[in-house]
């Protein structure tokens, strides 16, 4: 097969175009293309599967996916930099958009401050002023603070723990959805109050 055909059924929706470029002069992406061709060569070919399209396509989106991931890495904007719960750190799907919807919300909300809290009512001079169940004001991060949650907190993991991270660092973070889910499902300060019949 030549060049042209595996570059089109590799990328078919690219227009390949093949030209002779200088080696060592600094063409753009020519020492990529080096790299990458050294990289392909030094593939463990004893696998049966290496040299089909299938392999070569995964190993060709892998690839795209680690150099867009360096690009991000090496550039993204100083706005996300500031990523409070190191949010971000490349432009991969976020694992907690699979949560369930009530949950992302509470998740969104504790992380954006958009929400049902005081001092979000506050700061746009609503008249609500929103209580937690155990009485004090549903301000953003309370839920970490509040003694009806406290008994229900899970243990912030020995490895993020030792970087000092904090609860609502670990539950806010991208490390801690799935426990922050677990914590939201197991109490409920913010939700409505006990009624008689819950007693
Ligand atoms: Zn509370």
């Amino acid at each position: 097969m030549g060049l042209r055909q595996i570059a089109q059924r590799l990328l078919p929706r690219v227009t390949t175009r093949v030209a002779w470029v200088p080696g060592h002069k600094d063409v753009l992406g020519n020492e990529e293309a080096d790299r990458l061709a050294k990289e392909g060569s030094e593939l463990p070919c004893h696998s049966r599967n290496c040299s089909t399209i299938t392999f070569i396509k995964r190993w060709v989106k892998k690839k795209r996916r680690e150099i867009q991931d360096d690009n991000w890495n090496d550039n993204y904007p100083e706005s996300y930099k500031a990523g409070r719960w190191g949010l971000y750190k490349a432009p991969s799907m976020p694992p907690e958009l699979h949560l369930p919807r009530p949950i992302l919300h509470r998740l969104l909300a504790e992380r954006s401050g958009h929400g049902d809290f005081t001092e979000y009512h506050e700061r746009f001079g609503h008249d609500a002023r929103p209580t937690c169940k155990c009485g004090e004001p549903r301000t953003q991060g309370h839920f970490v603070k509040c003694g009806m949650v406290a008994p229900f907190l899970p243990d912030v993991p020995e490895r993020e723990a030792r970087f000092g991270t904090t609860h609502i660092e670990y539950l806010l973070g991208d490390g801690g959805y799935k426990d922050f889910q677990k914590l939201v499902e197991e109490t409920s300060p913010y939700g409505p109050p006990p009624t008689e019949t819950d007693t």
